[in-house]
């Protein structure tokens, strides 16, 4: 579903990405960590063509993300992405913000959509908050409807970046409920995360970033079960977190 070959990214001079190359089969789960600044956002950015890369190729159901005839915007409605700040619309409703894009790019009607935002709200647990603004929401719950929202369009995969990082410690379990939830239904997946208990109970393979390079990527029993095969820096990175 997502392929990244030999992907490399500068910032003017500064290599941030560098030759990274990694899959991601439909319906898997694929955890990446690594240390702040390994360029996890960067790599998990360029799937979606929110940042351009100057090495390399990135397929995304065959479709070529770097192509200069690739169609971005058509692209990107068919992969959700769910970020750290939940980047929800302040001045609409919860159910508006479901339905915005569903209107707009799908073309749904908006008792259509309507429907589809009530029938996810509920899923998520919050068809009661239907109506109010996302300021009158708690972050889990932000980011709840950010993750309704995304699955709103049917995407083909789910895109997250450190999704449970700016919640408060109490309101990281009913986020991430919501995604193990996902991946057990066969979602494809791809989130970067610190949350290692998560990536035990989800992931099928855990990406390792360090200083913009996949130093591991393995599946997850090896990565977490035999960490006398792991590299160095993350056997040092998880001696930190777990
Ligand atoms: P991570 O998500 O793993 O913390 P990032 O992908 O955000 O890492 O960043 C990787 C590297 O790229 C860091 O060194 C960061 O400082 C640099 N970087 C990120 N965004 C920019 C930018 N817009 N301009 C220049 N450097 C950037
Ligand atoms: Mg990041």
């Amino acid at each position: 579903m997502i392929e990244i070959k030999h992907v490399s990214k500068w910032y003017g001079a500064t290599q941030v990405l560098d030759d990274c190359t990694t899959q991601v089969s439909n319906g898997e789960v694929v955890v990446v960590c690594g240390p702040s600044g390994s360029g996890k956002s960067t790599l998990i950015k360029t799937v979606n063509g929110l940042e351009p890369f100057q090495k390399g190729e990135i397929l995304v159901d065959g479709v070529s993300v770097g192509a200069p005839d690739t169609n971005l915007p058509k692209l990107r409605a068919r992969i959700g992405m769910v970020f750290q700040s939940f980047e929800l619309f302040p001045h609409l409703t919860v159910t508006q913000n479901l339905t915005l894009a569903q209107t707009k790019v799908l073309g749904r009607s908006q008792e259509e959509a309507a429907a589809r935002a009530g029938a996810l709200l509920e899923r998520v647990g919050l068809l009661a908050h239907k109506d109010k603004f996302p300021g009158q929401l708690s972050g889990g719950q932000q980011q709840r409807v950010a993750i309704a929202r995304a699955l709103a369009m049917d995407p083909i995969a789910m895109l997250f970046d450190e999704p449970t990082s700016a919640l408060d410690p109490e309101m990281v379990n009913e986020v991430l409920d919501v995604m193990v939830d996902l991946a057990r239904e066969g979602m494809t997946m791809m989130v970067v995360t610190h949350e290692m208990g998560f990536a035990r109970k989800v992931a099928d393979r855990v990406v390792f970033m360090d200083a913009g390079k996949i130093v591991e990527d393995c599946d997850s029993e090896a990565f977490f079960g035999r960490l006398e095969e792991r590299s160095p820096r993350a056997r040092q990175f998880l001696s930190k977190i777990l």
